[in-house]
């Protein structure tokens, strides 16, 4: 292992935390190992060691297993009862490069604050937690990481029973809204300002000594951050709950998401969500009125009421990096701003009348311009296509067009066939998903299976939030 722990949050929050061990569900067996992520902690030796130790029910050296109590709104409402359900803070490494890393197992069993779940995840979900954060940090999303994946020999019952698994990942930190949120409702003040100082120092080391206002304002940045960019890539979390929003802005818990195939701004895929509080649409609105919860929790500890004006600078914020990533998308950089917004527009416009392929569109774009390719897109854009000529002046930015346009996204019917085969103990699919979504501006990838959007017939509509 020769990872360097440095456990702070066991040491500093013994009252928002309960120590315990991992609890497996029989043997586990590895399935995926990200070794580059694990170089970067400064590992040493593989997984399997690593899987030995757990199954042995050693607790490996340095590790200190923990649950962290935290509260939060689930679909606008307060539940004071979350907390770590199945998932144990393992440790906070710090890396060779200085910089701090959660290391959480999720699926080590029960905990104190599972409300009676079983503590366990599926091999099913814990492979799209793995295939989407590995994709989304592959696009340059804040995201966290997925280290190691082992299925375990238990089955667990959900809707049916499934075969067992525990992922290990990564996170800059797991402190969540959410846990504010504890602190206001229990009025923990020191420990709450504790916290907030904890990860402000640990994350940004330059904003240690600024004011919070300040700090908040870096809250708020990496937030917008992050959702714009969910939108500029058709990426729908499924459950923005306070609980599953990362101080830092890493994209988090991953559960029912989804990415647009075909560009349908309004669909809901979490078929619990009835009201569509979590669509596509709603998810800056909602990071804002997250953000809000943010604010009114930390008025226990802090002089709030600058943090206002923080957040009337969102909506202009998440839009400018919204529209410049967008605008690099469609290899507008050369093109004034207010042409830009216009084409930007109708470019969705057009998608969404015609039906079109999200992310694949792009790709359509670039190779029409390039090598005058005719293709849906090409023979849906007509007049659009006209202006956006006229508009680069057939110069169009194709170098950015291709560094920031994937080939390869996520998409649910490929999920849905490598988890098909994972689940039979085919693991080659999922390796092979795995390789292109880590490399997904490769145009070697263009006619590769993986590029494909479903036929009809393979359009999933509405995904399952248990996991
Ligand atoms: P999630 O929807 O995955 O963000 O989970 C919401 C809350 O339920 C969190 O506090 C989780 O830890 C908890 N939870 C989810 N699944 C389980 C489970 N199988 N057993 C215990 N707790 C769970
Ligand atoms: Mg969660």
């Amino acid at each position: 292992m020769s990872l360097h722990f440095v456990n702070h949050y066991a040491e500093h929050f013994a009252d928002i935390i309960t120590e315990q061990p991992v609890s497996i569900n029989g043997p586990s067996q590895v399935r995926l190992f990200n070794s580059e992520l694990w170089q970067q902690l400064g590992g040493s030796g593989g997984a399997q060691q690593l899987c030995e130790q757990i199954d042995a029910r050693e607790t490996p050296a340095g590790w200190r297993p923990l649950a962290q109590k935290y509260a939060g709104h689930q679909f606008g409402q307060f539940n004071p009862y979350l907390g770590d359900g199945r998932g144990l803070l393992l440790g906070e490494v710090k890396t060779p490069a200085g910089d701090y890393r959660d290391l959480h197992l999720k699926g080590a069993g029960p905990t104190p604050y599972g409300r009676g779940g079983d503590g366990r995840a599926v091999l099913r979900s814990s492979v799209r937690e793995y295939l989407a954060s590995e994709s989304m940090a592959a696009l340059g999303v804040p995201t966290t990481r997925a280290l190691v994946l082992v299925s375990s020999a238990g089955q667990v019952q959900r809707e049916q029973p499934e075969p067992g698994a525990m992922l290990l990942r990564t996170a800059a930190t797991h402190v969540r809204f959410g846990h504010f949120e504890h602190c206001y409702y229990r009025h923990l003040k020191d420990t709450q300002r504790a916290l907030w100082h904890y990860v402000i120092e640990r994350q940004w080391p330059d904003l240690a000594g600024a004011d919070e206002k300040k700090q908040f304002r870096g809250v708020m940045e990496r937030t917008a951050l992050m959702i714009a960019l969910w939108q500029a890539y058709g990426f729908i979390h499924g459950v923005m709950n306070t609980d599953n929003m990362s101080l830092v802005g890493e994209t988090f818990d991953y559960g029912p998401y989804a990415i647009l195939d075909t560009y349908q701004p309004e669909k809901i895929f979490n078929h619990t969500d009835q009201t569509g509080r979590y669509g596509f649409l709603q998810q800056p609105g909602i990071g804002l009125w997250n953000l809000q919860r943010l604010q009114t929790a930390l008025s226990l500890s802090m002089d709030v009421s600058q943090f206002t004006a923080v957040l009337d600078d969102y909506e202009p914020y998440i839009q400018r990096v919204y529209l410049a990533q967008m605008q690099q998308r469609l290899g507008l950089s050369a093109v004034e701003s207010g042409d830009s917004q216009r084409l930007i527009g109708e470019w969705l416009q057009l998608l969404q009348q015609h039906q079109l392929d999200y992310n694949q569109s792009f790709i359509h774009l670039e190779r029409h311009l390039n090598e005058g390719e005719d293709n849906a897109l090409v023979q849906a854009a007509g007049n659009w296509l006209q202006d956006y000529k006229k508009a680069t002046h057939n110069k169009p930015d194709l170098a950015t067009m291709q560094q920031v346009n994937p080939v390869v996204t996520l998409r649910t019917h490929h999920l849905q066939r490598v988890i098909n085969a994972a689940e039979s103990g085919d693991d080659e699919p999922l390796q092979d998903y795995l390789q292109v979504l880590t490399s997904p501006f490769k145009r070697q990838w263009l006619d590769s299976e993986w590029a494909a959007p479903p036929r009809p017939e393979q359009q999933v509509s509405q995904l399952s939030c248990s996991s």
